[in-house]
């Protein structure tokens, strides 16, 4: 669905919603029955952050093609847990 523009003479800017390429040149206002002719616009474009583009496309791919693994990834491959720093505090809890 894409949002089409209008633009009444009497009731200015009109909105409308259509699928792709079903919009006509002109439609009846609704307001005053008159004729609206269709307005061109600069697309809505918003500028996202890439990280956060990168990870929908991730999330979009991942819903047809998931990523399956076939063995158990190495052990040296993850990455140690950070620990927290031994302040006093840390120091006087019980230890296994
Ligand atoms: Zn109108």
């Amino acid at each position: 669905m894409a949002t089409y523009e209008y633009r009444c003479d009497l009731d200015g800017l009109i909105e409308e919603i259509r699928p792709l390429g079903t919009a006509p040149g002109t439609i009846t206002c609704a307001t005053c029955g008159g004729e609206a002719r269709r307005v061109f616009s600069a697309p809505t474009l918003v500028r996202t952050n890439r990280e956060i583009v990168a990870a929908l496309d991730h999330a979009e791919k991942s819903r047809d093609e998931p990523e399956v693994v076939t063995s158990i990834p190495r052990a040296g491959a993850r990455k140690p847990t950070p620990m927290a720093k031994m302040t006093p505090a840390l120091q006087r809890l019980p230890r296994p």
